[in-house]
């Protein structure tokens, strides 16, 4: 047993750290997707939100062309925080979300089992993250017990505030369309975004499933590991 793995030390080091180091590489691509379908179920929630706010303004049209003060009862998609709970104390106490304060994302979730702090998670890399929309450094995140989830909530809004929302970052010159105009403008946004994500969803796929390949001949190291 002693020959056999001095044996296996001289001969399989070389491919034991490839295969940590491959299966960092999956569990960062793993967190990836996970990511990017959440973010594709908020382009989803948001274009859901769209379409009903149409109809709402539709009902109302006259009124609204009179009256921009004019109050409507509307959907908004908002973040909010929650906690990350099952299993007992002492099990979960390395269970845990690695978020993106700025993105408001959650980076790695579910699984980072490993991690104390985002320092140390597999989905940062070089000091920046590989999974949230801005690939932000890791000073930006934090690793706790709760995660981001996204919802839907009724709000009371005059159709200026509704239109102040989609002028924000607008040139005065484009500031000439009508409510509805926006909320088209902002669909066509959505369903381009929407399709890129789902490239970037279909290529890790693509290399996970590579990867996978590749780790079959490994797999005996692993399990020796
Ligand atoms: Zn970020
Ligand atoms: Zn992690
Ligand atoms: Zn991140």
């Amino acid at each position: 047993m002693g020959q056999f793995t001095v044996f296996l030390e001289r001969a399989a080091s070389k491919k034991l750290m490839t295969t940590a180091e491959v299966l960092n590489v999956r569990i960062r691509i793993t967190a990836c997707i996970n990511n990017l379908q959440e973010r594709i179920r908020l382009i989803e929630e948001k274009q859901k939100v769209i379409q009903h706010n149409e109809e709402v303004l539709k009902k109302h049209e006259q009124e609204m062309k009179m009256n921009e003060e004019f109050t409507v009862e509307a959907d908004e998609v908002y973040k909010e925080r929650e906690d990350i709970t099952g299993g007992m104390w002492w099990l979960v106490f390395y269970e845990g979300a690695v978020c993106c304060i700025v993105c408001e994302e959650n980076c790695h979730y579910p699984g980072c089992t490993m991690a104390w702090s985002p320092n140390s998670c597999e989905v940062m890399k070089k000091g920046h993250c590989t999974s949230c929309t801005n690939k932000c450094p890791v000073s930006d995140h934090v690793k706790v017990q709760w995660r981001y989830v996204t919802k839907t909530r009724k709000v009371m809004k005059t159709v200026k505030e509704m239109k102040e929302k989609y002028e924000k970052n607008k040139a005065e010159s484009e500031k000439k369309l009508s409510l509805l105009e926006n909320l088209k403008e902002e669909m066509e946004k959505l369903k381009i975004e929407k399709n890129q994500l789902l490239e970037e969803v279909y290529q890790l796929v693509v290399r996970l499933e590579q990867i996978a390949l590749n780790v079959c001949s490994l797999s005996t190291h692993v399990h020796l590991d």
